[in-house]
Protein backbone atom coordinates (compact mmCIF):
# COMPACT_ATOMS: atom_id res chain seq x y z
CA UNK A 1 0.00 0.00 0.00
CA UNK A 2 1.55 3.23 -0.87
CA UNK A 3 2.53 5.73 2.09
CA UNK A 4 -0.27 8.49 0.51
CA UNK A 5 -3.16 5.37 1.11
CA UNK A 6 -1.90 4.87 4.76
CA UNK A 7 -2.36 8.52 5.82
CA UNK A 8 -5.73 8.94 4.06
CA UNK A 9 -7.21 5.77 5.95
CA UNK A 10 -5.87 6.88 9.10
CA UNK A 11 -7.83 10.20 8.83
CA UNK A 12 -11.24 10.76 10.04
CA UNK A 13 -12.19 14.83 9.30
CA UNK A 14 -15.57 16.10 11.23
CA UNK A 15 -17.58 18.29 13.02
CA UNK A 16 -19.52 18.36 16.16
CA UNK A 17 -22.77 20.24 15.81
CA UNK A 18 -25.58 21.17 18.29
CA UNK A 19 -27.68 24.05 19.79
CA UNK A 20 -25.61 26.13 22.33
CA UNK A 21 -25.56 24.54 25.63
CA UNK A 22 -26.05 21.16 24.69
CA UNK A 23 -22.69 19.63 25.40
CA UNK A 24 -20.49 20.18 22.40
CA UNK A 25 -17.42 22.04 24.37
CA UNK A 26 -17.35 19.26 27.04
CA UNK A 27 -17.61 16.76 24.49
CA UNK A 28 -14.49 17.67 21.92
CA UNK A 29 -12.82 17.86 25.56
CA UNK A 30 -13.66 14.58 26.38
CA UNK A 31 -12.78 12.98 23.28
CA UNK A 32 -9.13 14.91 23.29
CA UNK A 33 -8.52 13.44 26.81
CA UNK A 34 -9.05 10.17 25.11
CA UNK A 35 -6.57 10.63 22.35
CA UNK A 36 -4.24 12.07 24.94
CA UNK A 37 -4.05 15.33 23.52
CA UNK A 38 -4.83 17.42 26.70
CA UNK A 39 -4.25 15.98 30.03
CA UNK A 40 -6.95 17.98 32.26
CA UNK A 41 -10.61 18.85 31.50
CA UNK A 42 -10.66 23.07 31.21
CA UNK A 43 -7.85 22.84 28.55
CA UNK A 44 -10.48 23.56 25.57
CA UNK A 45 -12.38 27.09 25.62
CA UNK A 46 -15.98 27.04 24.87
CA UNK A 47 -16.39 29.62 21.83
CA UNK A 48 -19.58 31.62 22.84
CA UNK A 49 -20.57 34.56 23.50
CA UNK A 50 -22.10 33.95 26.59
CA UNK A 51 -23.82 37.34 27.06
CA UNK A 52 -25.02 37.43 23.38
CA UNK A 53 -24.17 41.26 24.17
CA UNK A 54 -23.90 43.42 21.35
CA UNK A 55 -21.78 45.64 22.20
CA UNK A 56 -19.19 44.14 24.17
CA UNK A 57 -16.10 44.80 21.50
CA UNK A 58 -13.82 42.82 23.64
CA UNK A 59 -16.13 39.79 23.62
CA UNK A 60 -16.23 39.76 19.74
CA UNK A 61 -12.47 40.20 19.97
CA UNK A 62 -11.94 37.24 22.52
CA UNK A 63 -14.16 35.24 20.33
CA UNK A 64 -12.30 36.23 17.18
CA UNK A 65 -9.15 34.73 19.10
CA UNK A 66 -10.73 31.65 20.78
CA UNK A 67 -12.05 30.48 17.52
CA UNK A 68 -8.87 30.61 15.86
CA UNK A 69 -7.12 28.86 18.80
CA UNK A 70 -10.40 26.12 18.35
CA UNK A 71 -11.08 26.19 14.60
CA UNK A 72 -9.69 22.64 14.35
CA UNK A 73 -8.60 20.49 17.02
CA UNK A 74 -6.51 17.46 15.97
CA UNK A 75 -5.45 13.89 17.83
CA UNK A 76 -4.22 10.54 17.46
CA UNK A 77 -6.41 7.21 18.65
CA UNK A 78 -6.56 3.82 18.06
CA UNK A 79 -3.82 4.79 15.51
CA UNK A 80 -5.99 7.13 13.30
CA UNK A 81 -5.33 10.53 13.10
CA UNK A 82 -8.78 12.76 14.32
CA UNK A 83 -9.61 16.37 13.13
CA UNK A 84 -12.41 18.04 15.09
CA UNK A 85 -13.34 21.05 12.89
CA UNK A 86 -15.01 23.80 15.05
CA UNK A 87 -18.51 24.91 14.48
CA UNK A 88 -19.39 27.84 16.13
CA UNK A 89 -22.91 27.94 18.07
CA UNK A 90 -24.15 31.43 18.21
CA UNK A 91 -26.61 31.44 15.80
CA UNK A 92 -25.43 34.85 14.27
CA UNK A 93 -22.37 32.83 12.93
CA UNK A 94 -23.97 30.23 11.62
CA UNK A 95 -22.82 30.82 7.77
CA UNK A 96 -19.23 29.85 9.72
CA UNK A 97 -20.77 26.99 10.23
CA UNK A 98 -22.22 25.75 7.17
CA UNK A 99 -18.98 26.87 5.26
CA UNK A 100 -17.16 24.43 7.98
CA UNK A 101 -19.25 21.70 6.91
CA UNK A 102 -18.18 21.95 3.30
CA UNK A 103 -14.70 20.52 4.73
CA UNK A 104 -16.02 17.88 7.30
CA UNK A 105 -16.23 14.15 6.00
CA UNK A 106 -19.17 13.46 8.98
CA UNK A 107 -20.71 15.03 12.00
CA UNK A 108 -21.79 14.27 15.31
CA UNK A 109 -24.87 15.75 16.29
CA UNK A 110 -25.03 16.57 20.11
CA UNK A 111 -29.05 16.43 21.57
CA UNK A 112 -29.45 17.82 25.28
CA UNK A 113 -31.57 15.21 27.09
CA UNK A 114 -33.98 17.42 28.64
CA UNK A 115 -34.36 20.00 26.15
CA UNK A 116 -34.74 17.68 22.74
CA UNK A 117 -34.18 19.05 19.56
CA UNK A 118 -33.73 22.97 19.58
CA UNK A 119 -33.49 25.39 16.58
CA UNK A 120 -30.15 25.60 16.02
CA UNK A 121 -29.37 21.46 15.44
CA UNK A 122 -32.63 21.49 13.34
CA UNK A 123 -30.94 24.18 10.48
CA UNK A 124 -27.32 22.60 10.87
CA UNK A 125 -28.86 18.57 10.34
CA UNK A 126 -30.89 20.30 7.42
CA UNK A 127 -27.58 21.77 5.95
CA UNK A 128 -26.15 18.11 6.47
CA UNK A 129 -28.87 16.40 4.55
CA UNK A 130 -28.56 18.93 1.68
CA UNK A 131 -25.11 17.40 1.61
CA UNK A 132 -25.89 14.14 2.64
CA UNK A 133 -23.41 14.08 5.25
CA UNK A 134 -23.16 10.81 7.00
CA UNK A 135 -24.15 11.77 11.16
CA UNK A 136 -24.26 9.86 14.45
CA UNK A 137 -26.31 11.47 17.06
CA UNK A 138 -24.85 11.52 20.95
CA UNK A 139 -27.91 12.09 23.23
CA UNK A 140 -26.08 13.95 26.03
CA UNK A 141 -26.25 15.15 29.90
CA UNK A 142 -28.20 11.33 30.51
CA UNK A 143 -26.78 12.09 34.32
CA UNK A 144 -30.29 14.42 34.27
CA UNK A 145 -33.92 13.78 34.45
CA UNK A 146 -34.32 14.11 30.40
CA UNK A 147 -37.11 12.70 28.33
CA UNK A 148 -37.90 9.33 27.53
CA UNK A 149 -35.27 7.91 25.42
CA UNK A 150 -38.13 6.71 22.90
CA UNK A 151 -40.10 10.10 22.79
CA UNK A 152 -36.78 11.49 21.89
CA UNK A 153 -35.96 9.13 19.10
CA UNK A 154 -39.33 9.85 17.86
CA UNK A 155 -38.47 13.72 18.17
CA UNK A 156 -35.14 13.46 16.37
CA UNK A 157 -36.94 11.45 13.24
CA UNK A 158 -39.48 13.93 13.21
CA UNK A 159 -38.32 17.63 13.45
CA UNK A 160 -34.77 16.31 12.22
CA UNK A 161 -36.09 14.29 9.05
CA UNK A 162 -33.41 11.49 10.05
CA UNK A 163 -34.20 7.78 10.12
CA UNK A 164 -32.44 6.77 13.33
CA UNK A 165 -30.74 3.34 14.68
CA UNK A 166 -30.00 3.30 18.39
CA UNK A 167 -26.32 1.85 19.10
CA UNK A 168 -26.84 2.49 22.94
CA UNK A 169 -29.64 2.29 25.24
CA UNK A 170 -29.47 4.25 28.83
CA UNK A 171 -31.01 2.06 31.67
CA UNK A 172 -33.16 4.32 33.85
CA UNK A 173 -32.17 8.24 33.82
CA UNK A 174 -31.01 11.05 36.05
CA UNK A 175 -31.62 9.77 39.61
CA UNK A 176 -32.18 6.24 38.77
CA UNK A 177 -29.27 6.58 35.92
CA UNK A 178 -27.49 3.01 36.21
CA UNK A 179 -25.62 3.44 32.94
CA UNK A 180 -25.89 2.34 29.31
CA UNK A 181 -26.45 -0.99 27.50
CA UNK A 182 -24.39 -0.89 24.60
CA UNK A 183 -25.63 -2.32 21.48
CA UNK A 184 -22.75 -2.17 19.17
CA UNK A 185 -20.75 -3.91 21.69
CA UNK A 186 -23.33 -5.72 23.36
CA UNK A 187 -22.45 -4.80 27.01
CA UNK A 188 -23.70 -2.82 29.99
CA UNK A 189 -21.57 0.25 31.51
CA UNK A 190 -22.44 1.00 34.93
CA UNK A 191 -22.61 4.19 36.12
CA UNK A 192 -21.17 4.21 39.59
CA UNK A 193 -24.06 6.61 41.92
CA UNK A 194 -21.36 7.12 44.65
CA UNK A 195 -18.94 8.09 42.48
CA UNK A 196 -20.53 10.32 39.75
CA UNK A 197 -17.37 10.87 37.93
CA UNK A 198 -16.12 7.58 37.38
CA UNK A 199 -17.42 5.24 34.81
CA UNK A 200 -17.47 1.61 36.17
CA UNK A 201 -15.94 -2.05 34.25
CA UNK A 202 -17.89 -3.06 30.86
CA UNK A 203 -19.98 -6.06 32.05
CA UNK A 204 -19.99 -8.27 29.10
CA UNK A 205 -22.84 -10.63 28.15
CA UNK A 206 -23.14 -12.91 24.98
CA UNK A 207 -26.63 -12.85 25.43
CA UNK A 208 -29.63 -10.59 26.71
CA UNK A 209 -31.53 -13.28 28.78
CA UNK A 210 -28.10 -14.14 30.85
CA UNK A 211 -29.12 -13.57 34.51
CA UNK A 212 -26.17 -11.88 35.59
CA UNK A 213 -28.03 -8.86 34.26
CA UNK A 214 -30.61 -9.31 36.94
CA UNK A 215 -28.57 -8.94 39.35
CA UNK A 216 -26.34 -6.56 37.77
CA UNK A 217 -29.12 -3.62 37.43
CA UNK A 218 -31.88 -5.54 39.50
CA UNK A 219 -34.70 -7.66 38.06
CA UNK A 220 -36.92 -4.73 37.23
CA UNK A 221 -34.87 -2.48 35.18
CA UNK A 222 -33.58 -6.07 33.87
CA UNK A 223 -36.81 -6.80 32.48
CA UNK A 224 -37.60 -3.61 31.21
CA UNK A 225 -33.87 -3.38 29.32
CA UNK A 226 -35.45 -6.94 27.56
CA UNK A 227 -38.37 -5.14 26.74
CA UNK A 228 -36.74 -2.27 25.12
CA UNK A 229 -34.23 -4.54 23.35
CA UNK A 230 -37.18 -5.85 21.50
CA UNK A 231 -38.52 -3.12 20.98
CA UNK A 232 -35.68 -1.55 19.37
CA UNK A 233 -35.08 -4.82 16.97
CA UNK A 234 -38.81 -4.50 15.63
CA UNK A 235 -39.08 -0.85 15.63
CA UNK A 236 -35.82 0.72 14.01
CA UNK A 237 -33.74 -1.00 11.13
CA UNK A 238 -30.51 -2.62 12.05
CA UNK A 239 -27.29 -0.92 11.81
CA UNK A 240 -26.03 -0.94 7.88
CA UNK A 241 -22.83 0.77 7.17
CA UNK A 242 -23.68 1.74 3.72
CA UNK A 243 -27.07 3.57 4.10
CA UNK A 244 -24.76 5.59 6.88
CA UNK A 245 -22.35 6.76 4.92
CA UNK A 246 -25.33 7.75 2.14
CA UNK A 247 -26.83 9.88 5.00
CA UNK A 248 -29.84 7.47 4.84
CA UNK A 249 -29.77 5.94 8.24
CA UNK A 250 -28.03 7.49 11.76
CA UNK A 251 -26.71 5.95 14.41
CA UNK A 252 -27.47 7.14 18.24
CA UNK A 253 -26.05 6.93 21.20
CA UNK A 254 -26.58 8.15 25.03
CA UNK A 255 -24.04 9.24 27.54
CA UNK A 256 -22.73 12.37 29.92
CA UNK A 257 -20.13 13.91 28.39
CA UNK A 258 -19.73 15.93 31.57
CA UNK A 259 -19.02 12.68 33.62
CA UNK A 260 -17.32 11.13 30.74
CA UNK A 261 -20.05 8.54 30.86
CA UNK A 262 -20.61 6.96 27.01
CA UNK A 263 -17.93 8.62 25.07
CA UNK A 264 -15.84 6.26 24.61
CA UNK A 265 -18.09 3.93 23.62
CA UNK A 266 -18.71 6.97 20.88
CA UNK A 267 -15.44 7.45 19.64
CA UNK A 268 -14.98 3.66 19.47
CA UNK A 269 -17.93 3.33 17.05
CA UNK A 270 -16.83 6.15 15.06
CA UNK A 271 -13.65 4.95 14.35
CA UNK A 272 -15.05 1.58 13.27
CA UNK A 273 -17.63 3.25 11.06
CA UNK A 274 -17.15 7.21 10.24
CA UNK A 275 -16.11 8.00 7.02
CA UNK A 276 -11.91 8.49 5.68
CA UNK A 277 -11.60 11.06 3.86
CA UNK A 278 -14.28 11.32 0.89
CA UNK A 279 -13.50 12.28 -3.11
CA UNK A 280 -15.21 15.77 -3.89
CA UNK A 281 -16.65 16.83 -6.77
CA UNK A 282 -14.90 19.60 -8.77
CA UNK A 283 -16.67 21.78 -12.31
CA UNK A 284 -14.66 19.52 -14.39
CA UNK A 285 -14.32 16.21 -12.46
CA UNK A 286 -14.44 13.96 -9.25
CA UNK A 287 -11.43 14.11 -7.42
CA UNK A 288 -10.11 11.68 -5.36
CA UNK A 289 -8.08 11.28 -2.27
CA UNK A 290 -5.09 8.67 -3.48
CA UNK A 291 -4.74 11.33 -6.55
CA UNK A 292 -0.81 12.11 -6.56
CA UNK A 293 -1.58 15.91 -7.00
CA UNK A 294 -2.58 18.01 -4.50
CA UNK A 295 -5.82 19.68 -4.74
CA UNK A 296 -8.00 21.79 -1.53
CA UNK A 297 -10.26 24.45 -1.06
CA UNK A 298 -10.62 27.58 1.11
CA UNK A 299 -13.34 26.89 3.85
CA UNK A 300 -12.55 29.68 5.82
CA UNK A 301 -10.02 32.99 6.36
CA UNK A 302 -9.38 33.94 9.88
CA UNK A 303 -8.01 37.89 10.50
CA UNK A 304 -4.91 37.30 12.69
CA UNK A 305 -4.93 38.17 16.07
CA UNK A 306 -2.69 41.62 15.53
CA UNK A 307 -4.45 44.22 13.32
CA UNK A 308 -1.44 46.00 12.55
CA UNK A 309 -0.15 43.54 10.58
CA UNK A 310 -2.74 42.49 8.55
CA UNK A 311 -2.20 38.84 7.81
CA UNK A 312 -4.86 36.53 7.50
CA UNK A 313 -5.10 32.53 8.10
CA UNK A 314 -6.43 30.47 5.41
CA UNK A 315 -7.69 27.25 6.37
CA UNK A 316 -7.63 24.49 3.49
CA UNK A 317 -8.88 20.97 3.49
CA UNK A 318 -6.91 19.27 1.51
CA UNK A 319 -9.02 16.91 -0.81
CA UNK A 320 -6.21 15.11 -2.78
CA UNK A 321 -2.60 14.07 -2.78
CA UNK A 322 -0.06 15.69 -0.47
CA UNK A 323 0.72 19.42 0.29
CA UNK A 324 4.10 20.37 0.60
CA UNK A 325 5.82 22.96 1.94
CA UNK A 326 7.44 25.89 -0.33
CA UNK A 327 6.02 23.83 -3.59
CA UNK A 328 4.12 25.86 -6.08
CA UNK A 329 0.59 25.81 -5.85
CA UNK A 330 -2.19 27.12 -8.19
CA UNK A 331 -4.76 29.73 -7.42
CA UNK A 332 -6.98 28.76 -9.97
CA UNK A 333 -9.36 31.79 -9.69
CA UNK A 334 -6.96 34.29 -9.91
CA UNK A 335 -4.70 32.11 -12.18
CA UNK A 336 -1.67 33.07 -9.94
CA UNK A 337 1.30 30.68 -8.36
CA UNK A 338 1.53 30.19 -4.51
CA UNK A 339 4.29 28.98 -2.83
CA UNK A 340 3.58 28.60 1.15
CA UNK A 341 6.77 28.87 3.53
CA UNK A 342 5.51 28.64 6.78
CA UNK A 343 1.96 26.47 6.52
CA UNK A 344 0.61 25.51 9.63
CA UNK A 345 -0.94 22.42 10.75
CA UNK A 346 -3.35 22.06 13.83
CA UNK A 347 -3.17 19.98 16.94
CA UNK A 348 -5.07 20.34 19.85
CA UNK A 349 -3.24 22.96 21.81
CA UNK A 350 -0.99 24.72 19.19
CA UNK A 351 -0.28 24.89 15.79
CA UNK A 352 2.79 23.95 14.21
CA UNK A 353 4.58 25.07 10.62
CA UNK A 354 4.54 21.32 8.75
CA UNK A 355 6.37 20.16 5.51
CA UNK A 356 3.76 17.84 4.37
CA UNK A 357 -0.30 17.47 5.09
CA UNK A 358 -2.77 14.74 3.58
CA UNK A 359 -6.30 14.22 2.52
CA UNK A 360 -8.46 15.22 5.50
CA UNK A 361 -5.90 17.24 7.07
CA UNK A 362 -6.41 20.89 7.60
CA UNK A 363 -3.50 23.28 6.52
CA UNK A 364 -3.39 27.36 7.60
CA UNK A 365 -1.78 29.39 4.97
CA UNK A 366 -0.98 32.86 5.85
CA UNK A 367 -2.11 35.10 3.53
CA UNK A 368 -2.25 38.78 2.94
CA UNK A 369 -5.70 39.27 0.75
CA UNK A 370 -5.25 36.64 -1.92
CA UNK A 371 -7.45 34.40 -1.02
CA UNK A 372 -11.68 34.06 -0.99
CA UNK A 373 -13.93 31.39 0.67
CA UNK A 374 -14.13 29.05 -2.11
CA UNK A 375 -11.33 29.19 -3.85
CA UNK A 376 -9.09 25.84 -5.44
CA UNK A 377 -5.82 25.45 -5.11
CA UNK A 378 -4.17 22.72 -7.41
CA UNK A 379 -0.62 21.57 -8.52
CA UNK A 380 -1.42 23.39 -11.71
CA UNK A 381 -4.81 21.60 -13.18
CA UNK A 382 -7.79 24.65 -13.70
CA UNK A 383 -9.93 22.69 -11.58
CA UNK A 384 -12.77 24.23 -9.06
CA UNK A 385 -14.38 22.75 -6.50
CA UNK A 386 -17.98 23.71 -6.23
CA UNK A 387 -18.68 26.85 -4.60
CA UNK A 388 -19.59 27.23 -0.97
CA UNK A 389 -23.21 28.89 -1.20
CA UNK A 390 -24.35 31.62 0.57
CA UNK A 391 -27.57 31.75 2.06
CA UNK A 392 -29.71 34.63 2.18
CA UNK A 393 -29.01 37.50 5.07
CA UNK A 394 -32.02 37.78 7.26
CA UNK A 395 -30.49 41.40 8.22
CA UNK A 396 -29.71 44.15 5.96
CA UNK A 397 -28.86 47.99 6.11
CA UNK A 398 -27.19 50.65 3.88
CA UNK A 399 -23.57 51.34 4.69
CA UNK A 400 -22.00 54.66 4.36
CA UNK A 401 -19.12 56.24 4.65
CA UNK A 402 -18.05 58.60 7.42
CA UNK A 403 -15.01 59.53 6.49
CA UNK A 404 -14.32 61.18 2.97
CA UNK A 405 -10.48 60.95 3.46
CA UNK A 406 -10.64 57.15 4.00
CA UNK A 407 -13.02 56.20 1.10
CA UNK A 408 -10.15 53.68 -0.19
CA UNK A 409 -9.61 52.21 3.25
CA UNK A 410 -13.58 51.70 2.98
CA UNK A 411 -13.25 49.89 0.05
CA UNK A 412 -10.66 48.02 0.70
CA UNK A 413 -11.68 47.20 4.05
CA UNK A 414 -15.19 46.08 2.86
CA UNK A 415 -13.85 43.81 -0.14
CA UNK A 416 -11.44 42.17 2.50
CA UNK A 417 -14.28 41.29 5.72
CA UNK A 418 -16.80 39.83 2.90
CA UNK A 419 -13.95 37.52 1.20
CA UNK A 420 -13.74 36.90 4.89
CA UNK A 421 -17.52 35.57 4.73
CA UNK A 422 -17.97 38.16 7.69
CA UNK A 423 -21.56 39.18 5.71
CA UNK A 424 -22.59 39.76 2.42
CA UNK A 425 -22.26 42.66 -0.31
CA UNK A 426 -24.91 43.98 -2.38
CA UNK A 427 -24.65 47.25 -4.58
CA UNK A 428 -27.64 48.68 -5.60
CA UNK A 429 -27.86 48.65 -9.75
CA UNK A 430 -29.87 52.09 -9.91
CA UNK A 431 -27.77 53.61 -7.55
CA UNK A 432 -24.30 52.16 -6.25
CA UNK A 433 -25.33 52.27 -2.75
CA UNK A 434 -23.81 49.54 -0.94
CA UNK A 435 -26.10 47.02 1.10
CA UNK A 436 -24.55 44.53 3.91
CA UNK A 437 -26.08 41.75 4.66
CA UNK A 438 -25.92 39.22 7.29
CA UNK A 439 -27.46 36.55 9.36
CA UNK A 440 -27.45 38.67 12.94
CA UNK A 441 -27.25 41.74 13.91
CA UNK A 442 -24.00 40.99 16.23
CA UNK A 443 -21.91 40.75 12.79
CA UNK A 444 -22.40 44.86 12.45
CA UNK A 445 -20.63 45.55 15.23
CA UNK A 446 -17.91 43.30 14.09
CA UNK A 447 -17.76 44.46 10.98
CA UNK A 448 -17.48 48.68 12.02
CA UNK A 449 -15.28 47.58 14.56
CA UNK A 450 -12.56 46.05 12.59
CA UNK A 451 -13.16 48.75 9.81
CA UNK A 452 -11.97 51.14 12.02
CA UNK A 453 -9.38 48.89 14.02
CA UNK A 454 -7.42 47.55 10.88
CA UNK A 455 -8.15 49.61 8.24
CA UNK A 456 -8.36 53.12 9.47
CA UNK A 457 -11.96 53.54 8.43
CA UNK A 458 -15.18 54.64 9.70
CA UNK A 459 -18.80 54.04 8.75
CA UNK A 460 -22.53 54.31 9.77
CA UNK A 461 -25.32 52.10 9.06
CA UNK A 462 -28.90 53.14 7.57
CA UNK A 463 -31.66 50.70 8.52
CA UNK A 464 -33.15 49.10 5.46
CA UNK A 465 -36.12 46.83 5.36
CA UNK A 466 -35.59 43.89 3.73
CA UNK A 467 -36.91 40.54 4.10
CA UNK A 468 -34.41 38.24 1.61
CA UNK A 469 -32.00 38.33 -1.15
CA UNK A 470 -33.23 36.34 -3.63
CA UNK A 471 -30.57 35.02 -6.52
CA UNK A 472 -32.57 35.79 -9.93
CA UNK A 473 -32.07 33.00 -12.52
CA UNK A 474 -33.38 34.14 -15.50
CA UNK A 475 -32.69 34.40 -19.29
CA UNK A 476 -31.98 38.41 -19.22
CA UNK A 477 -33.03 38.52 -23.34
CA UNK A 478 -36.36 37.64 -22.63
CA UNK A 479 -39.61 40.01 -22.03
CA UNK A 480 -40.48 38.63 -18.97
CA UNK A 481 -37.25 39.36 -17.56
CA UNK A 482 -37.01 43.02 -19.04
CA UNK A 483 -40.87 43.58 -17.94
CA UNK A 484 -39.49 42.28 -14.45
CA UNK A 485 -36.40 44.00 -14.21
CA UNK A 486 -38.25 47.45 -15.02
CA UNK A 487 -40.81 46.79 -12.65
CA UNK A 488 -38.62 46.22 -10.04
CA UNK A 489 -35.70 47.83 -11.00
CA UNK A 490 -35.55 49.97 -7.24
CA UNK A 491 -34.77 46.17 -5.46
CA UNK A 492 -32.03 44.81 -8.14
CA UNK A 493 -28.30 44.30 -6.70
CA UNK A 494 -25.51 42.62 -7.78
CA UNK A 495 -23.57 40.34 -5.29
CA UNK A 496 -19.94 40.88 -4.70
CA UNK A 497 -19.40 38.25 -7.65
CA UNK A 498 -21.84 40.36 -10.01
CA UNK A 499 -24.36 37.90 -9.88
CA UNK A 500 -28.35 39.28 -10.13
CA UNK A 501 -30.42 39.70 -6.55
CA UNK A 502 -33.66 40.97 -5.99
CA UNK A 503 -34.05 42.01 -2.58
CA UNK A 504 -37.69 41.65 -1.89
CA UNK A 505 -39.05 43.20 1.33
CA UNK A 506 -41.46 40.23 2.43
CA UNK A 507 -42.45 36.62 1.47
CA UNK A 508 -45.58 38.42 0.01
CA UNK A 509 -43.88 39.82 -2.81
CA UNK A 510 -41.73 37.17 -3.04
CA UNK A 511 -44.59 34.78 -3.78
CA UNK A 512 -46.50 37.33 -5.97
CA UNK A 513 -43.34 38.07 -8.57
CA UNK A 514 -43.10 34.33 -8.94
CA UNK A 515 -46.49 34.07 -10.06
CA UNK A 516 -46.20 36.85 -11.66
CA UNK A 517 -43.07 36.18 -13.58
CA UNK A 518 -42.92 32.11 -13.69
CA UNK A 519 -40.13 32.21 -15.83
CA UNK A 520 -37.58 34.34 -13.39
CA UNK A 521 -36.24 31.87 -10.54
CA UNK A 522 -36.06 33.46 -7.29
CA UNK A 523 -33.56 31.25 -4.90
CA UNK A 524 -32.54 31.46 -1.69
CA UNK A 525 -29.23 30.21 -1.78
CA UNK A 526 -26.18 31.83 -4.16
CA UNK A 527 -25.33 28.31 -5.50
CA UNK A 528 -27.88 27.20 -7.70
CA UNK A 529 -26.68 26.20 -11.12
P1 LIG B 1 -21.88 23.88 24.13
O1 LIG B 1 -22.50 25.23 24.15
O2 LIG B 1 -22.71 22.93 23.30
O3 LIG B 1 -20.44 23.86 23.78
O4 LIG B 1 -22.06 23.31 25.62
P2 LIG B 1 -21.00 23.12 26.79
O5 LIG B 1 -20.14 21.95 26.53
O6 LIG B 1 -20.36 24.42 27.11
O7 LIG B 1 -22.00 22.70 27.96
C1 LIG B 1 -23.01 23.54 28.45
C2 LIG B 1 -23.27 23.24 29.91
O8 LIG B 1 -23.76 21.92 30.06
C3 LIG B 1 -22.02 23.32 30.75
O9 LIG B 1 -22.35 23.91 31.97
C4 LIG B 1 -21.62 21.87 30.94
O10 LIG B 1 -20.91 21.65 32.12
C5 LIG B 1 -22.96 21.19 30.97
N1 LIG B 1 -22.89 19.78 30.55
C6 LIG B 1 -22.26 19.27 29.47
N2 LIG B 1 -22.41 17.91 29.44
C7 LIG B 1 -23.16 17.57 30.51
C8 LIG B 1 -23.64 16.32 31.03
O11 LIG B 1 -23.40 15.24 30.52
N3 LIG B 1 -24.39 16.40 32.17
C9 LIG B 1 -24.67 17.57 32.80
N4 LIG B 1 -25.40 17.52 33.90
N5 LIG B 1 -24.22 18.76 32.34
C10 LIG B 1 -23.47 18.76 31.23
Amino acid sequence: MSDLIKEIEKRKTFGIISHPDAGKTTLTEKLLLFGGAIQEAGAVKSNKIKKGATSDFMEIERQRGISVATSVLAFEYRDHKINILDTPGHKDFAEDTYRTLTAVDSVIVVIDVAKGVEEQTEKLVQVCRMRNIPMLVFINKLDREGKDAFDLLDEVEQKLGLTVCPLSLPIGMGSDFQGIYNIWENNIQLFLEEKKQKVGDAIKFDDINDSKIDDVIGEKAAKNLREELDLIQSVYPEFNREDYMKGDLQPVFFGSALNNFGVRELLDAFIDIAPMPQPKESDTRLVKPEESTFTGFVFKIHANMDPKHRDRLAFVKIVSGTFKRNENYLLVREGKKMKFSSPNAFFADKKEVVDESFPGDIVGLHDTGSFRIGDTLTGGEKLSFKGIPSFSPEHFRYINNNDPLKAKQLAKGIDQLMDEGVAQLFTLEMNNRKIIGTVGALQYEVIQYRLEHEYGAKCTYEPLSMHKACWVEADEKSEEFKEFARLKQRFLARDKYNQLVFLADSSFTIHMTQEKFPNVKLHFISEFR
